[in-house]
Parts: C-alpha cells; structure tokens; sequence
C-alpha cells in the first residue's frame, strides 16, 4: 500500500523527522512512503510565485513565510537517507505549484536534482490561492463568478497534465474544499481529464486531504470523477497530504 504524498512542511529537513513519517507509515502498513514538499518551501523557486506575490500582497507575506530552504539542503537529506536501509520504500519528490507562465522555468529548475516523482499542482487562479481561508474568500471565492473559477482551474490542470513535467497531478478535484459549486455538471471536465492523464500516462490522486484538513464530505475524488478515472485506466494514487507524521495514510479506509 502506498501513500503517495506527505509534506515535511511543518518540520525541520532532517533524518530524525523523515524516521518519524517512516514509523508512522509503518504503523499504518504502508510499504511505500513518497515524501515531497511545495516548491514554495525553496528559494529557489521564488520566481514561481511572482503574480501570487503582486497579486496581493499578504499572499506575498504568506509566500515569504513559507520560504525556509535552499532547494540543497533538501537534496542532501535525500541523499543522507538513501544511503540508509530503510524498513520500507521512500520516495522523495517535490509538489510544484504550476503555472503555465513558468514551464521554461520549471524545466531547467526541475531537472536539477533526478527526484523520484513530481507531482504538479494547481494552487491558484490567475494568482489568486483558493484555499487561504478568509482571505480567499475575499480576494477570490466572493469576487469571481464561481463557474469561471471552476473552468480555470480545471483548464491549469489540464495544461499541468500535458506539460509532461510531472508523473503524478495533485489532489484533482481539491477545488471544491469549501462545498462551492459551479453551475454546470462537471461530468464532461471529469472526462477530458481522463483522456488528457492517459495520453500523457500521469498518475492522478486520490487524496484525502481535503476530507481531513478542510471537512469536506467526500474522501478523496468525487465518485464519479473516480468512475471516470477508472474507466479510462488512468492509475489512481492513494494520497493523504499528511503535513504531520500523525496524519500519513488518514482516512484510506475510507477511500471506496
Ligand atoms: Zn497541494
Ligand atoms: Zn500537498
């Protein structure tokens, strides 16, 4: 079994708190652990966040707050761990925010390091993040007309998928975390994902972070999204985006 996507984010980048994810996964009866963090925890990539940043500036606040390594520590720790026998299989990667503006960017900076995945996320609307709470509601969710926000977001997840930068996409459907809807059904989007992911040969996930983090009623993929998914054969990755040891593999029982 397999947990495809938890955060060091909250820890410092050392041997000691990867062990603690390890003996969580473990306990939980992963056999394969992939550990990553957002590309925004690296200086490296600040040049990624330039329209989050303008956009507004406590989201240059949050940006910069979330700034704590250089991409090279990172590397190091991986390369500490790998020499170690480890009693499961650990995976390390990076969860890259995407944004179409940047794939030049992304490719040189992506092919610095041979990660063992990469997974691409969509965690913004034309530099607008849809998931900081109060303030997203106020800079996005209550300003923009929903159905545009929907379409956008799916529209960057698509591009995501064909950028073959990445062998897995994060959280698919993660923009309905606060149970606001579009208007129109999403069955058609749900399909052309699908298509999009198995031409590309990405992995998709389902992630339970959302059923955990935000309370959202599904855990992980709209079921029927998952159908479709399924249907086309797209590989599906169980996901619980633990940003705590205590949270690796949360609710995979849950994921039907
Ligand atoms: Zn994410
Ligand atoms: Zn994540």
């Amino acid at each position: 079994m397999i947990d495809g996507h938890t955060h060091l984010e909250n820890g410092l980048l050392t041997k000691e708190y990867v062990h603690q994810f390890i003996d969580a996964a473990l306990k939980k009866g992963i056999n394969h652990l992939c550990i990553l963090d957002h590309t925004h925890r690296f200086y490296e990539f600040k040049d990624l966040y330039d329209q989050v940043c303008s956009f507004d500036v406590r989201q240059k606040k949050w940006v910069e707050s979330k700034q704590k390594n250089s991409i090279q520590e990172y590397y190091s720790l991986i390369q500490e761990i790998k020499k170690e026998k480890l009693p499961i299989k650990v995976s390390f990667g990076l969860e890259v925010c995407f944004s179409p503006s940047h794939i030049d960017f992304l490719k040189e900076k992506l092919n610095e390091f041979p990660y063992d995945f990469l997974v691409g996320a969509i965690h913004s609307i034309n530099g607008a993040i849809y998931d900081l709470h109060e303030l997203s509601k106020e800079i996005l969710w209550t300003k923009k007309d929903v159905d545009e926000i929907y379409k956008q977001y799916f529209d960057c997840l698509i591009q995501a998928i064909d950028s073959k930068l990445f062998t897995q996409i994060a959280h698919p459907d993660v923009i309905k975390m606060y149970e606001i809807y579009p208007h129109y059904d999403l069955k058609d989007t749900y399909i052309k994902i699908a298509q999009h992911a198995c031409q590309a040969q990405v992995a998709l996930e389902d992630n339970t972070g959302a059923s955990y983090r935000y309370h959202h009623p599904e855990v992980g993929l709209n079921p029927l999204f998952r159908q479709i998914l399924q249907e086309h054969h797209v590989k599906l990755i169980s996901c619980s985006d633990a940003h705590y040891p205590e949270d690796v593999a949360r609710n995979f029982e849950r994921i039907i």
